[in-house]
């Protein structure tokens, strides 16, 4: 067996989980989210594949990874909450 894959920033052992396929070309966000929560396993852009296919894939996930990068999206959306409330 091949040994267990480490998250290269918490040096945490990935765990296998279920992440969300995106069938689209990564954003600019998404880039700049990836590279701070190298292993969230939230979501994963892939490939268009057969039609029935599941809309979720297993990945390997970084515990720590996944909780901040919940907690970054979470916070990015009250600050939109804050800034569109100032716009009025
Ligand atoms: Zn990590």
């Amino acid at each position: 067996m091949p040994p267990d894959k480490t998250c290269v920033k918490h040096n945490v052992i990935l765990e296998k989980g279920l992440a969300k396929k995106i069938y689209e070309p990564p954003s600019p966000e998404d880039e700049e989210f990836d590279s701070l929560f190298p292993f969230h396993g939230i979501y994963k852009h892939t490939q268009k594949e057969e039609e029935n296919s599941y809309n979720l894939i297993v990945v390997s996930y970084c515990k720590k990874c996944r909780k901040e990068g919940l907690n970054f999206i979470q916070t990015k959306r009250e600050v939109q909450v804050i800034l569109s409330s100032l716009d009025c």
